[in-house]
């Protein structure tokens, strides 16, 4: 269902303009001049103080002055005044606000104040605000045609719904548009985003028809957990691209001074994009590239390419950059290969990259896209051209149209690499439907985002299960801990969750001195392991706290005796509690199963080999909580060590499926107890069947004090939604 609280401000049939300007090069001016040169369908009401009229239309003193109702309000005031212009705009019934002001929340301080007093009317008055600090919105809608920004340029019309987080970059993609022929149908700058949020804005253009693809500028994620619930199911109707700011440290501190939002880390922000199919990208460029292809071109079936050039370099440059993008440089069918030398000149090359030479005329690449496209081993067709002498671009171009038209169901772009005639060509290819790029990269990277899109369509959603488990023990356990002002689980106490979970623990015993570790190794037999037991000790080989492979009761003897010894010295003040001796368990894969908690994602489960894999490598995958079966399986088969679960070079395959499970059950246990803060099995030993933590490690705290708080995920939402007007 359309969330029609948005119409207003972006389907608004009357505008008010309050801060309207004579003066040109001002925003108050150039917010008129888009309203009225670019034909906006609805009326205009430009509000000033002290002007009569304003761009030939007649000025009002005040909103309260306008006669006629007025369902979008565009601030442009001083900061100091803007809650002053909204009080009015209240008392006027506005519905919709657009604040570009500046001076806010951004700023800190008395900005942040003055934030919480606007949200604070709009609430009151169930108006949907968009800003403060942003440049406008844009719809290009034939019933609407409103650019209510003060960008210089208007983008073409188009099916691109497109949100930035940034203003200043807003305008530049607006330029960068209409340079590329992207056709733009909504543009929302969303500023500071205390009202409406990317994830209000996923639902709206969710519904609209007229959009085929959703681009994203985000600089952070307010409600990250809602955004993967939205964009899991928004990207089974179209895709969404986002470039995410951010990606390296100083990007991220960059980030949070800017809009004075917080940054979450990347590594997570990845995840949770891959955890609900949308399709990140590094840059503005790679956006604009990938924006260019789904707008235009059906998905592919597949990620088979077919190249046809005339020339052999940029053929091959060409077929690196789709090999290292993911995709596929197949060979063609001996029929296609047949239809091909009919045609061409001797020294031309049938063989994927297709080289035609420099003889290639409009006619051919007609000829040979057809044969391509034709082929049933093929999914997408690029077609290169530099041009020689005596061929001109722009016949080649129509041929390359032609071609798709008369194949339209798979996706076909243009590299062209000459400089002659560029812009005609790309201009005219565009005009068609037919992308076209300047760089082999671009035309990969493409083709590859396509690909991926289709991959999730076809992946399942996956589902989240709910096991019998314990909770009784972790209770306990967990209050027993707080209770007494630990924030470091023992050993002993971590492995009794996992126990509860059902996650296969080792055999653990307690034994308080060298006689009950004998005792206990007679017990469960060798040979067997002992490792210190320590509430002050998290890292217990760190301070010689672990003895392996123990052969016989006098070995553990005098390797209890020399491990206390040692942690007398290199650990002198730990309490003590004794040792805990396991059996010594031979073969498997160690692995690192694991959660943090991250200060805007919330609960981040991690999956690596363990050892040198993750310390060294950092070989490891991470998704949001909560994992489905499907996002498990991704974390075991996206590490680049997954072949060394699958059994390498003669040594026995690990159970990837009991790994699945267990990352499913840490996934429930975490979300079910928010005050587990950092969990670590450490390792998880996985035999060829089967499997066993040796070792875990739990951090608590009091649920109310982590990042998410204590609130399970649907209480979390409605603590979130009744914060809005009902609707
Ligand atoms: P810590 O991580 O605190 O140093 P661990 O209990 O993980 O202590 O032990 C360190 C290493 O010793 C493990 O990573 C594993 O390689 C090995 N190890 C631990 N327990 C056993 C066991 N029961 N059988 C075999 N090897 C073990
Ligand atoms: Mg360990």
């Amino acid at each position: 269902m359309r969330n029609e609280s948005l119409d207003p401000i972006l389907r608004p049939a009357s505008v008010a303009v309050i801060g309207a300007s004579r003066k040109p090069g001002t925003i108050g001016y150039q917010i008129i001049d888009n309203l009225v040169k670019h034909g906006y369908t609805g009326a205009v009401y430009p509000v000033n103080p002290s002007a009569a009229s304003i761009h030939s239309i007649r000025a009002y003193r005040s909103v309260l002055e306008i006669p006629d109702p007025v369902d979008l309000a565009i601030v442009v005031v001083p900061k100091e005044r803007v809650l002053e212009v909204v009080d009015e705009c209240c008392a006027k019934g506005v519905r919709g606000l657009v604040v570009i002001s500046a001076g806010f929340r951004e700023v800190g301080g008395s900005g942040v104040e003055r934030e919480r007093a606007l949200v604070e009317r709009v609430r009151r008055h169930g108006m949907r605000l968009i800003g403060p600090n942003c440049m406008g919105v844009l719809n290009t809608a034939p019933d609407m045609s409103m650019n209510a920004t003060f960008a210089p340029t208007m983008p073409p019309a188009g099916p691109a719904a497109f949100m930035s987080q940034s203003g200043a970059l807003g305008v530049t993609i607006l330029d960068y548009a209409r340079e590329l022929g992207i056709g733009i149908r909504q543009f929302v700058s969303v500023g500071n985003k205390p009202d409406v949020s990317g994830n209000d804005l996923l639902e709206y253009w969710e519904e609209d028809e007229a959009i085929r693809v959703i681009l994203m500028y985000l600089e952070s994620l307010g409600n990250p957990r809602k955004f993967t619930r939205i964009a899991r199911r928004v990207t089974r109707r179209k895709p969404i691209v986002v470039v995410k700011s951010g990606r390296t440290a100083a990007g991220a501190r960059a980030a949070s001074s800017h809009t004075g939002a917080l940054a979450g880390t990347d590594a997570t922000a990845d995840a949770l994009f891959a955890q609900c199919g949308v399709i990140r990208v590094e840059s503005v460029q790679a956006l604009f590239d990938v924006a260019l292809a789904f707008s235009h071109l059906p998905i592919p079936g597949g990620n088979r390419v077919a190249i046809v050039t005339n020339a052999g370099g940029p053929g091959i440059m060409i077929a690196d950059a789709c090999e290292a993008a993911g995709l596929e440089v197949v060979e063609l069918t001996e029929e296609t290969q047949a239809r091909l030398r009919a045609s061409m000149p001797e020294e031309a090359s049938v063989r994927n990259p297709v080289d035609m030479i420099a003889s290639a005329t409009a006619e051919s690449y007609r000829i040979a896209l057809d044969a391509v496209l034709a082929d049933p081993r093929v999914d997408a067709a690029i077609a290169a051209f530099v041009p020689p002498l005596g061929v001109r671009q722009q016949d080649v171009a129509a041929a390359i149209v032609e071609a798709r038209r008369a194949r339209p169901g798979k996706p076909l772009v243009a590299v062209l690499m000459g400089r002659e005639g560029l812009p005609e060509g790309r201009a005219e290819l565009g005009a068609a439907g037919v992308p076209a790029y300047i760089f082999p990269e671009s035309a990969a990277r493409a083709l590859a985002a396509m690909d991926a899109y289709r991959r999730w369509l076809e992946r399942p959603l996956g589902v989240v299960r709910t096991f019998e488990v314990d909770r009784g023990t972790v209770r306990r356990v967990i209050e027993d801990a707080l209770a007494a002002g630990r924030m470091h689980l023992t050993t002993m106490e971590a492995m009794a969750i996992l126990r509860a979970y059902g996650i296969p623990t080792v055999e653990c015993r307690l034994a308080r001195s060298a006689d009950e570790a004998a005792a206990a190794a007679e017990a469960i037999g060798f040979p067997v392991v002992l490792k210190v037991l320590s509430r002050h000790i998290v890292h217990k080989s760190d301070v010689g706290g672990v003895a392996v492979d123990l052969r016989g009761p006098e070995e553990v003897r005098d390797a209890y005796r020399r491990m206390m010894q040692r942690i007398a010295e290199v650990a002198p003040g730990a309490d003590v509690d004794g040792v805990l001796v396991q059996p010594f368990i031979k073969g498997g894969r160690e692995t690192i199963i694991g959660m943090t908690l991250d200060r805007s994602f919330g609960p981040v489960l991690m999956f690596g080999l363990g050892g040198i894999y993750v310390e060294a490598l950092g070989d490891v995958a991470f998704r949001v909580e909560p994992v489905s079966d499907v996002d498990a399986w991704e974390m075991v088969r996206g590490i680049r060590g997954r072949r060394l679960l699958e059994g390498f070079r003669g040594e026995p395959p690990a159970d990837q499926a009991l790994l699945v499970e267990v990352i499913q059950r840490v996934s429930q246990l975490v979300g079910e107890y928010h005050e587990i803060q950092e969990l670590d099995i450490n390792p998880f030993v996985a035999f060829e069947v089967g499997g066993l933590a040796l070792d875990a490690r739990i951090r608590v705290g009091p649920a109310e004090s982590a990042p998410r708080g204590g609130l399970r995920d649907r209480e979390r939402e409605e603590a979130t939604s009744s914060l809005l007007p009902a609707g």
